[in-house]
């Protein structure tokens, strides 16, 4: 293994501080590892230059000389942005993305652009117009979506963290799967001005690393209210990396969603996996009680009905003119719209625009939309209940280990019920953070989610880096690299 590459922003911090590296020294290792693994894993689907890469270096901030990688639907000026989508192959962002203009200003060296599932639809990484991501663990595996580009670059040590996006799990999904730490954070907490929108009232930045330590270094770095987003929360930038002293409070309550673990399809390996995290957690003073939330019975459906309808009024943008692609045979003002969008778009993009228009069009908003708008009331509510009596949740990021290319290919819906222990999170804003906890017989990793309340994210971090402090398994990595 390759110390340097899997070391935490920490020691990364230590190493630079010490003058042991300079940080353009430490960016030409970490590019060389990006050539070298990328071919193979195509995590990355652009890697800039040296000099270009160090001609937007501002010495001084928290992330000072730490490379990192961002997804390709988050704005870096200059640089194409092509959410990966051929209907935006040659686009070139005119400006940063909010996150991306306060990395720069903590100083973080910004890699390359991260492969994605199309416009961050699909929980595999199969629908990239630029070709499947590999996880590093297993290549006949995929490594999650819809931000496995982001998240096997970090799992195989080419970055320390990565920027993914969060519509349904988007980040926490492939993490669980590549054996590393996602997070989403309470939505509003990260700008969202420069994210590409798949369904606006969902959509977040997350943030991939190996610790939660990191993840809490880079939150510090890019949180805080922005006059560009409204609905960002009007709150000053939080320095999250305060309180990780690997205690977490004594007589914490924690509820275990016992419905979750008892769910069917649960691989008996990952219901073994959270036990231990339990009993680990347990014995580091917190309180475990059973808790039921049974209107995660409604998640999928409400997150299906409500992403579609988001997506097909956000996508609507792409028409031929405005953005990116243009059709070459088109001779009529209709002929640009449709055979732009038919030949830019890819099929799971196609397919969910026709269902969020069929969902919102007059006769039927009011028994699909208005209907799961009602119902995320609902689940909303049940969640703030449920928060006054515990003070964490623990669930399942995912029913099973990471699954094989094509495995899903006949059978739709159960790649739309992937998001089935995520999405909750997404419709409610609440905080969550899928950490590594064990490995299946296979040798692939196992991940469990951390849930809190409405702007918990302090607490939340501190109690996953506890639980990180006292076990190993995110110390494990990958073969090969
Ligand atoms: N897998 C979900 C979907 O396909 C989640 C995607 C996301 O979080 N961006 O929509």
């Amino acid at each position: 293994m390759n110390t340097i590459a899997f070391a935490s922003i920490q020691e990364l911090r230590t190493l630079l501080d010490a003058k042991k590296i300079s940080a353009s020294e430490l960016l030409k290792l970490f590019l060389e590892r990006a050539h070298k693994y990328n071919p193979e894993l195509n995590a990355a689907l652009e890697i800039f230059e040296h000099e270009s890469i160090m001609s937007d270096y501002i010495a001084g901030g928290i992330l000072d000389g730490i490379p990192g990688l961002i997804k390709d639907n988050i704005a870096q000026k200059g640089r194409k942005l092509t959410c990966g989508s051929a209907i935006l192959e040659n686009f070139t962002a005119p400006e940063d993305a909010t996150a991306t203009a306060l990395l720069k200003k903590a100083g973080a060296l910004l890699l390359g652009r991260a492969n994605m599932d199309e416009f961050a639809m699909g929980s595999s990484n199969e629908t990239s117009a630029f070709g499947p991501v590999r996880n590093p663990w297993d290549p006949t595996r995929v490594p999650g979506g819809s931000s496995g580009g982001s998240i096997a670059a970090v799992a195989a040590g080419l970055v320390p963290w990565a920027l993914g996006s969060e519509t349904g799990g988007s980040v926490r999904q492939p993490a669980a799967f590549c054996g590393i730490v996602g997070y989403k954070p309470t939505y509003g907490l990260i700008s969202r001005n420069g994210l590409v929108a798949y369904a606006s009232s969902l959509d977040h930045i997350g943030i991939a690393t190996r610790t939660v330590a990191d993840t809490a270094h880079v939150l510090t770095a890019i949180n805080g209210k922005d006059v560009r987003d409204s609905s960002s929360k009007q709150i000053d930038p939080i320095d999250f990396t305060k309180h990780l002293d690997g205690k977490i409070p004594s007589g914490i309550k924690i509820g275990v969603v016992q419905n979750t673990l008892q769910a069917d399809g649960m691989d008996p390996q990952v219901t073994n996996a959270i036990s231990h995290a339990l009993g680990d957690l347990e014995k580091l003073g917190a309180r475990i009680v059973p808790v039921t939330l049974p209107i995660l019975d409604y998640s999928a459906a409400l997150y299906f009905i409500i992403s579609r309808a988001e997506a097909a009024s956000n996508l609507g943008r792409f028409d031929g003119i405005r953005y990116g692609l243009r059709s070459s045979d088109a001779h009529t003002l209709s002929q640009v719209y449709g055979k732009t969008r038919n030949s830019g778009f890819g099929t799971e993009v196609k397919t969910r625009i026709l269902v969020g228009n069929y969902v919102l069009s007059a006769g039927h908003a009011a028994a699909f939309y208005e209907k799961a708008c009602a119902v995320q009331q609902l689940m909303r509510a049940e969640f703030e209940s449920l928060f006054k009596k515990v003070d964490l949740l623990v669930m399942p990021t995912h029913p099973a280990p990471a699954f094989k290319f094509g495995a899903f290919d006949v059978d739709k819906l159960q790649m739309d019920l992937q998001d089935y222990f995520t999405c909750f999170a997404n419709l409610t804003g609440i905080p969550a953070i899928s950490v590594p906890c064990g490995f299946s017989s296979e040798n692939l990793p196992i991940g469990f989610q951390l849930v809190g309340p409405w702007l918990g994210d302090e607490q939340l971090l501190k109690a996953a880096h506890a639980y990180q402090n006292a076990t190993d398994w995110h110390k494990r990595t990958p073969a090969g690299y």
